[in-house]
């Protein structure tokens, strides 16, 4: 495993800095820790590029999250929770 940062926040953990639509708070794909944990090879999901972002439905609705990685931009990864030492 290896922590890579959130595509989804960029790694800042926040919901609001990058994406418009989602009300500012913790990352909803990361849970407001800024990495994930990723099965090595660490490997981009082929949805969306491994940008962590859906297909938007219409102009001006704001970004989605990938439904493939759930907005965290990998294929395979587990959430990563503050504390556990995982
Ligand atoms: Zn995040
Ligand atoms: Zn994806």
């Amino acid at each position: 495993m290896a922590a890579e940062s959130c595509r989804w926040c960029g790694g800042t953990g926040r919901n609001d800095a990058l994406h418009h639509r989602h009300p500012s708070g913790a990352c909803r794909a990361c849970s407001g820790a800024g990495s994930i944990l990723v099965y090595l090879p660490p490997r981009p999901c082929p949805q969306c590029g491994g940008t962590g972002v859906g297909n938007t439905p219409a102009p001006g609705l704001g970004s989605v999250p990938c439904r493939d990685c759930s907005g965290t931009g990998w294929l395979f990864f587990i959430h990563r929770f503050d504390g556990d030492g995982a």
